[in-house]
């Protein structure tokens, strides 16, 4: 199972390969979000602007209805009837007091007359649209595209007023297959005042629910005009067949950006791969050379001072001198399965060079750092046995330290930790306070000690949010009788604090820096108790 999972990850952890795939799912995503991000604001903004041409559409046919029923009404209400010069007056007086109307006419079977003198009358009109009781309104009276023809006309006894499509469409500029429509007989008809017919009614939606204004159809917006006459209603309608078009532009610039950004993930994961792989294969030289090394960093008891072991640190320290951190390649060959042979190689090590002290002194103890995967399988304590045997120590000498991290599978994990326990072993668990062990998990968990994280010690008497956890984690290791070691401690006080809140141990640059083993073997045979002067790692 194991080597099929490592044949597959060899299979599969190839740069190049990994490259192009990250290259081409963030293109795919990258594309296809930046699509649909662009789509939907246009579509937001289409209905935005719809919206907003239907408000001034509107504003300007209730001014402009206005002005026309005001000029037929004043028309009607004086007394001069049928041509004349007056009468002519009369109608070029009504257009210039009304901006809005165009042309003012008189019309009887016999005469008519109007204020543009020598244009086409508004006599030879077909019979009206819409016959109202008082007024009459004739839509779209001419197909001609000329801004001076009338577009709508009013009528009220022998007098018409017209307004031109000047008039309306100096407000809007209609797209183009967009048209104004007045909707009559109940919503069966529609009338184009402006533009080209459309097909009416929509095929579904009609009329829209309550108050609402706009219709959204896949090929087309349709936005409804309230009018105060129940005859009629005005309806603005604007195909949406331009939205690939407009897409089509934006394409221009989302294409080539979405493939660069792309490229550049793809070249960023091939860097990285390479580098992780590189790391990997130096590890392995790092290995077989002997680059690695172990530092002891001693841990103490609070109250006496008094040196009670030590946890064993891995350290790369290359032929020129150069130390990288574990930080940096510990999680590498956890991924890379590497972590086997450093975790046995600490142990290896550990007992070599310290095999003899440990068997002087029964009561100290090295503590070895395990990774998840040292957890999820029972290898570890067979390994250690054979070693612990070759160099005669207990197994009380040896304990082990695993994250919360380390415990994913906790079931797994219990009972591995359980095996180790059974022969002798302590188990720790490091870090605690910076995964999700809360204290139920706890109670279930075969352990002996909790490390607090050092974050928790740092935040002592400094951080009011988080100085509190500290003695929080410690009052939940005591009710559950486990003991407790202080990680990080680097000032007086904070281990003053931490002894009088009952922590049994702690470790920190206060007491010592991780030494090799020498000086560890020195501090031991030397009375195992602190000196006046920090001990520093000269390793
Ligand atoms: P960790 O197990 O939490 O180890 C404690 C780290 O804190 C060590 O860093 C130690 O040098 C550092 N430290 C101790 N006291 C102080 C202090 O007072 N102040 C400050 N600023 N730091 C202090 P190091 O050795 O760099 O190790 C880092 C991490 O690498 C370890 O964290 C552990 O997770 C991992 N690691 C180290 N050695 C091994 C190993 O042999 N096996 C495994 N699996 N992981 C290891
Ligand atoms: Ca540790
Ligand atoms: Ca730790």
């Amino acid at each position: 199972m194991s080597s099929a999972f490592a044949q597959l990850r060899s299979l599969i952890y190839r740069p190049w390969l990994l490259a192009t795939l990250a290259a081409t799912a963030s293109a795919t995503l990258l594309l296809l979000g930046s699509l649909g991000i662009a789509m939907h604001q246009l579509q937001v903004s289409e209905i935005e602007q719809m919206n907003a041409k239907g408000e001034r559409f509107l504003d300007r046919l209730e001014q402009i209805f206005g002005q026309l029923r005001q000029g037929v009404d004043q028309l009607q209400v004086q007394p001069l009837r049928g041509c004349s010069a007056d009468m002519v007056a009369a109608l070029q007086q009504i257009a210039f007091d009304n901006r809005f109307v165009f042309e003012a006419a008189y019309v009887d079977g016999s005469q008519a007359c109007t204020n543009r003198l020598g244009e086409r009358a508004l006599n030879l009109l077909p019979p009206p649209d819409i016959q109202g009781p008082t007024y009459s309104y004739w839509l779209n009276t001419t197909t001609e595209p000329d801004d001076n023809r009338a577009a709508l006309v009013l009528g009220r006894g022998n007098f018409r007023v017209s307004t031109s499509r000047g008039h309306l469409t100096d407000v809007v500029d209609l797209p183009a297959e967009g048209s104004l429509l007045v909707v009559l007989d109940k919503g069966m008809r529609a009338v184009p005042v402006l533009g080209p017919p459309q097909t009416w009614p929509p095929a579904s939606g009609w009329p829209p629910p309550g108050d609402q204004a706009l219709l959204e159809q896949p090929d087309r917006l349709i936005y409804r005009m309230p009018t105060k006459s129940p005859d009629y209603q005005l309806v603005l309608m604007s195909p949406r067949a331009s939205l690939p078009l407009k897409m089509n532009g934006m394409l221009w610039l989302l294409f080539p950006g979405s493939l660069l950004l792309a490229w550049c993930i793809g070249w960023l994961v091939l860097q990285l791969v390479r580098q992780s792989r590189s790391m990997s294969s130096e590890l392995q030289g790092a290995l077989r050379r002997g680059e690695l090394q172990v530092l002891y960093q001693p841990i103490f008891e609070l109250a006496s001072r008094r040196c009670v072991g030590a946890e064993a640190l891995v350290r790369w320290r290359r032929h020129d001198g150069t130390l990288t951190s574990p930080d940096m390649f510990i999680p590498l060959a956890e991924n890379t399965g590497q972590i086997r042979q450093i975790t046995d190689f600490v142990l290896q090590r550990v007992l070599e060079q310290l095999g003899q002290v440990l068997r002087a002194n029964p009561q100290l103890y090295i503590s070895v750092n395990l990774a998840a995967c040292d957890v999820m399988v029972p290898r570890i304590g067979p390994v250690a046995a054979r070693l612990l045997a070759l160099h005669h120590v207990a197994a009380s000498q040896i304990a082990f330290e695993v994250t919360e991290r380390g415990l994913i599978d906790v079931v797994v994990a219990r009972d591995n930790l359980q095996a180790l326990r059974a022969v002798g072993h302590q188990v720790l668990i490091d870090d605690f306070g910076t995964g999700y062990c809360s204290l139920a998990y706890l109670q279930t968990l075969p352990v002996d000690c909790l490390k607090i994280d050092k974050a928790f010690i740092d935040a002592l008497g400094h951080d009011a949010a988080s100085s509190g956890v500290a003695p929080h984690i410690i009052r939940m290791a005591h009710a559950l009788q486990l003991r407790v070691i202080a990680e990080g401690i680097e000032y007086e006080d904070q281990a003053l604090l931490l002894n009088s809140e009952g922590v049994n141990y702690g470790q920190g640059w206060l007491f010592a820096h991780p030494l090799n083993a020498r000086q560890f073997v020195e501090l031991i045979t030397r009375g195992r108790r602190l000196g006046p002067r920090r001990i520093d790692d000269e390793a």
